[in-house]
């Protein structure tokens, strides 16, 4: 695996790729890699014969008080895990690199689909993951990239990017990767305490609830959101945030269910929020 830290070391990497014929598929990620992500990779090399993933924790899609200064880093332990998976490229540049003049002076912005669910409660959050997703498509030129389905909004508003402004890239999505007890794997997750840790599978069962219920006609949005609530809060560390039931497109909150709309929950489990969803059947 060759390892890049700037588009200087990037760009020969690439034009050999390219001029070898070969197909480059992108999958960015934050680091802390854990299988969730290594699926992404999995998934690219179905698509592509060569495959960059990129390590940066986008300073812009932070809020104030949210977790940037914390968030795990360890790229050493990441560059170790992604070679062992068959990725090409490792692109983990310095925010100084990604962002050599500051706070950038244009950004990219979706503001319907980006105020629904988590925009709600993290303004500026898709614009910031919006335009870095933006910078390193232009600085990949990757063919295809790859995101999990783990971040439904990420992936629905990167598709709209995509379609809207015509990036020439095709998207790929991926499951979400779970635990043995259903938690969704989330570099997050290493905040839990052991208190909490048990607790936070409250978010999938509060799904598959809600998929008990759907399957068994039950349809009012409000009923299948009163069932994903009331186990949630069955836990004493967990406090929802939003329960949503909504159009897996358009993000819009619906009032009967049909299969293929979206749940989607954020919670707090003590101070660590987690996210979950499930695409109803
Ligand atoms: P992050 O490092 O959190 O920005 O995530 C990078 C990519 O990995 C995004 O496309 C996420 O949706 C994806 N991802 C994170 N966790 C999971 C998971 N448990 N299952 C599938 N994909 C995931």
């Amino acid at each position: 695996m060759i390892r890049a830290g700037t588009r200087d070391e990037l760009q020969p990497v690439l034009a050999a790729a390219r001029a070898a014929g070969r197909r480059i598929a992108l999958v960015p990620t934050m680091g802390a890699l854990h299988e969730g992500h290594l699926s992404l990779i999995d998934r690219a090399r179905r698509a592509a014969d060569f495959i960059v993933m990129s390590v940066f924790v986008n300073p812009l899609q932070f809020g104030p008080g949210e977790d940037y200064a914390q968030y795990p880093r360890d790229v050493e332990r990441d560059a170790t895990l992604a070679a062992a998976r068959g990725v090409d490229l490792l692109f983990a540049p310095d925010r100084s690199i990604m962002y050599p003049y500051g706070d950038p002076a244009a950004l990219i912005a979706a503001p319907g689909l980006g105020s629904r669910l988590c925009g709600a409660f993290r303004p500026g959050h898709f614009r910031g993951v919006l335009t870095v997703v933006a910078k390193l498509f232009h600085v990949t030129g990757a063919d295809v990239a790859v995101f999990g389905r783990k971040d439904l909004q990420q992936l629905v508003m990167i598709r709209a990017m995509v379609r809207d402004l015509d990036f020439p890239v095709e998207i790929l999505d991926a499951p979400i990767v779970r635990e043995a007890d259903g938690l969704a794997l989330s570099s997050r997750n290493a905040y839990l305490s052991t208190e909490e840790r048990p607790q936070a599978a409250r978010l999938r069962q509060s799904l598959e609830r809600a998929q008990a219920a759907f399957s068994g006609g039950e349809v009012a949005a409000a009923g299948l959101i009163a069932h994903v609530t009331a186990v949630l809060s069955g836990g004493n560390l967990v406090r929802p945030q939003y329960v949503d039931v909504v159009d897996a497109t358009t993000l819009s909150g619906v009032e009967r269910a049909r299969p293929g709309d979206v749940i989607a929950v954020a919670a707090h489990v003590g101070s660590t929020r987690l996210i979950d969803n499930h695409t109803l059947t």
